[in-house]
């Protein structure tokens, strides 16, 4: 089967060639084969979560100068649109709408692919409102991304692929992925215990020898098997060091605990069962949320606390009250030093990390979203105009997203998308893991 090609087009200087560069080079193994990758080759194979397609950057069609900007970039996009299936239509968010962005926009309204403005040169949060601007231009929300610095690729290119013709889907999810070890990172405020659960994974305490490349230089994750299954904990430097009582409790700070979060597939929260849980527990439980990975609640020194069924039901009420953002998180009792829960927390973590790579079929879940909808129609917005879903499909795991292509992203009231996110969450596997839902407007043009 040909491949689905992508087309990059946007006038000159929006940063077109750096955005393809960026794009082609997410998977590095694409640029190893390439060792000759360059501006002026228009064409690269590309791939992102197990969905191949051709990439194409107009940026070198665009030489000379005779006919005046504005009819070669006309010319040039007509040629380049011809054969696309998702267009990523490249504006610069810090020169705002120009003339020749409207002309551009007149012309790629006619292709009968699906339309992404990338506003480009999105360097910082800062600018982020400065994309909204290209609303205008009449494609629905823009992307904003920074080329330069990679802001925001990840997100586009998982936009990108949720456009791809579906044919090609189903081919490339075919095959298995590699077995790749689980990550691991505990989190939670000093003195919880963390450095004692990693101990109490990994068995007696020992000396460490894996330092995985691409961290800081002081980070250390540790490899281990159970099970059969591969693991690593993350960062474990920070915790396993700290076995002296008199080193400062800081040890393991805020930015580690993002950081470890970041490279993870499954953050555990250690929480301090004899403790109540406070503000550093609920902004590391954010951290989680925010990062969108797997999460499991952690609730230790068991053995340190009385129990009852009366006791266990207020305790676990207020954790669920504390931490109302995570609901989703299973919770274990555990004792690190009496080994308590620990196979159980492994479990977990089983669970968790595979709903967080898990892909929900387009056809179940098209049904499902079908069905929520049919029970409850999507309200009116203010002037009687209806929200319109017209498909869902999920381009992306570790987290999963969904992306619901719709008449008009602005018609979707918070309730209404939550009500959604529930119905899938009840109908598929998303233990331990937040959902995302992505609105995105198609066109009318598009086929019904
Ligand atoms: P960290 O700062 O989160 O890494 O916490 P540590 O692992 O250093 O533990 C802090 C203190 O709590 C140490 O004195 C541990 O021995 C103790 N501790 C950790 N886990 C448990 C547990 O499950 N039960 C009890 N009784 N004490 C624990």
């Amino acid at each position: 089967m040909t491949q689905p090609v992508v087309v990059i087009v946007g006038r000159p200087n929006v940063g077109k060639s750096a955005l393809f560069n960026r794009l082609v080079r997410q998977r590095l193994s694409i640029v190893d084969d390439m060792p000759g990758l360059t501006r002026d080759r228009l064409y690269a194979p590309a791939e992102w979560q197990g969905r191949s397609f051709t990439m194409v950057d107009t940026g070198g069609l665009v030489s000379g100068t005779a006919g005046g900007i504005a009819g070669q970039v006309r010319e040039q996009v007509q040629r380049a649109i011809a054969e696309a299936d998702v267009i990523l239509f490249v504006v610069d968010a810090r020169a705002g709408i120009v003339p020749e962005d409207r002309a551009i926009a007149d012309v790629v309204r006619r292709a009968r692919a699906p339309v992404l403005v990338t506003a480009n040169k999105v360097d910082g949060e800062s600018l982020e409102p400065s994309a909204h601007e290209f609303y205008a231009l009449g494609f629905g929300d823009p992307m904003p991304v920074s080329a330069l610095h990679g802001r925001g690729t990840g997100d586009l290119l998982a936009a990108v692929v949720a456009m791809l013709p579906e044919a090609a889907a189903d081919g490339a999810d075919a095959g298995a992925e590699p077995t790749v070890p689980i990550a691991v990172a505990l989190v939670g405020r000093p003195n919880v215990g963390k450095s004692s659960l990693v101990n109490a994974i990994l068995g007696a305490p020992r000396v460490i020898v894996d330092a995985s490349p691409g961290t800081t230089r002081d980070s250390v994750d540790e490899h281990f098997e159970r099970g059969g299954r591969q693991y690593v904990l993350i960062d474990t430097a920070g915790l396993r060091r700290r076995a002296r009582v008199d080193e400062p409790i800081e040890a393991y700070s805020a930015a580690r605990a993002r950081k470890a979060i970041e490279r993870a597939d499954v953050a555990v929260l250690v929480l301090d069962a004899t403790d109540t849980i406070g503000d550093q527990d609920q902004r590391i439980g954010r951290e989680i949320a925010d990062a969108g990975r797997g999460v499991i609640i952690a609730v230790n020194k068991w053995d340190r606390v009385a129990t009852s069924p009366e006791i266990d039901l207020r305790r676990q009420r207020s954790i669920r009250h504390a931490l109302r953002f995570i609901s989703y998180a299973p919770a274990v009792a555990t004792s690190a030093t009496e080994g308590w829960g620990i196979a159980t927390l492994l479990e977990e973590v089983n669970r968790v990390a595979q709903a967080y790579q898990g892909r929900i079929g387009t056809g179940p879940l098209n049904r499902v979203v079908g069905d929520a909808v049919a029970k409850h129609e999507p309200p009116t917005d203010a002037v009687g105009r209806r929200l319109r879903i017209y498909y869902a499909t999920q381009p992306q795991t570790r987290p999963p997203m969904i992306v619901l292509f719709v008449n008009e992203p602005r018609r979707m009231p918070a309730d209404y998308r939550r009500y959604l996110e529930n119905a899938i969450r009840g109908k598929f596997d998303l233990y331990g893991v937040p959902l995302r839902l992505a609105l995105r407007r198609r066109g009318d043009s598009a086929t019904a």
